[in-house]
C-alpha cells in the first residue's frame, strides 16, 4: 500500500501548562480532501499550526512524504510543500493584492513557474485579478479569504492547510469558496480543511476526523460521518 502523504502519530502539544493536543493521530493521502471538524477550542487550529511548524509537539511524530517534519522551522516546511491559510486570513492589509500574492512566492526563484501559478490563481479567483492594484485591507471579507488562499497557492503547495475558510462569510460566498476548494483539489493539491461548518466540509471531503478537547473521537469516510446520529446531533444541527 502507498504511504500517506501526511502521517501524524500520537502528538502531544502544549501551550505552557495547557495540554492542547492529547495524542492526536491522523493521515492524509495524496489527492484527498480531509476535514477536521469540532467545536470551539477542540484543538483544530493547534493541529494545523503544529503541522506547519509554528508549534512543536512535545512527543509524537509528523511525517510528510516519508520525512520527519516535527520541529522543522515553518519556512522550511513551506519549502517542502505545505502551506497554511490561517484563521482570520491575515493578509497584509497595507499592501496591494499583487504584493500579497508576490509574497506568497517568497521561497521560490523559478520566474516562469511563478508566472504560471499567478495565472492559475487568477483563473480560480477572477476577482483578485480585477482588484490586483487594490490595497488588500479594503477588500471585502470574502475577497480577503480568496487573497489568503491565492497567496498560499503561490508557494505551489502539495498540501494546503485551510483554517476555517467559511468564517464570517455569507452563505452564498461560503458555497463559492467551497467550490473553489474543490477546484484547487482537482488541479492536484491535497487539502486538509479545518471547519466549524461541518455540513459543508463533510460534503466536499473524502474522509473526516472529529476532534473533541484535544482528542480524535471519531473518524471515517465523510459520507459515513455525515450520516452518523452522533455527528448530526453534535455538529450538524440535527
Ligand atoms: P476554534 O474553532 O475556536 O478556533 P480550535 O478547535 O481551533 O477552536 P484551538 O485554537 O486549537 O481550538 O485551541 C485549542 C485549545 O488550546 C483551547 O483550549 C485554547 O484555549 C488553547 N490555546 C490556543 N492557543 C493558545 C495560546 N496561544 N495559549 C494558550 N492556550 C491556547
Amino acid at each position: 500500500m502507498a504511504k500517506p502523504m501526511l502521517k501524524i502519530d500520537d502528538i502531544n502539544v502544549y501551550y505552557g501548562a495547557i495540554h492542547a493536543l492529547k495524542g492526536i493521530s491522523l493521515e492524509v493521502d495524496e489527492g484527498e480532501i480531509v476535514t477536521l471538524i469540532g467545536a470551539n477550542g477542540a484543538g483544530k487550529s493547534t493541529t494545523l499550526r503544529t503541522i506547519s511548524g509554528l508549534l512543536k509537539p512535545k512527543t509524537g511524530a509528523i511525517e510528510f512524504q516519508g520525512q520527519n517534519i516535527a520541529g522543522v522551522p515553518a519556512h522550511e516546511i513551506v519549502k517542502r510543500g505545505i502551506s497554511q491559510v490561517p484563521e482570520g486570513r491575515r493578509i497584509f492589509a497595507e499592501m496591494t493584492v499583487m504584493e500579497n500574492l508576490d509574497l506568497g512566492a517568497f521561497t521560490r526563484k523559478d520566474k516562469d513557474g511563478i508566472a504560471a501559478d499567478l495565472r492559475h490563481v487568477f483563473e480560480l479567483f477572477p476577482r483578485l485579478e480585477e482588484r490586483r492594484d487594490q490595497v488588500a485591507g479594503t477588500l471585502s471579507g470574502g475577497e480577503q479569504q480568496m487573497l489568503a488562499m491565492g497567496r498560499a497557492l503561490m508557494s505551489r503547495p502539495k498540501l494546503l492547510l485551510l483554517d476555517e475558510p467559511s468564517m464570517g462569510l455569507a452563505p452564498l460566498l461560503i458555497r463559492e469558496i467551497f467550490n473553489i476548494i474543490v477546484n484547487i483539489n482537482k488541479s492536484g493539491t491535497t487539502v486538509l480543511l479545518v471547519e466549524q461548518n461541518a455540513n459543508m466540509a463533510l460534503s466536499i471531503a473524502s474522509r473526516a476526523y472529529v476532534l473533541e478537547t484535544g482528542r480524535i473521537t471519531l473518524s471515517g469516510p465523510a459520507a459515513e460521518l455525515a450520516a452518523s446520529e452522533e455527528v448530526k446531533k453534535a455538529y450538524l444541527g440535527g
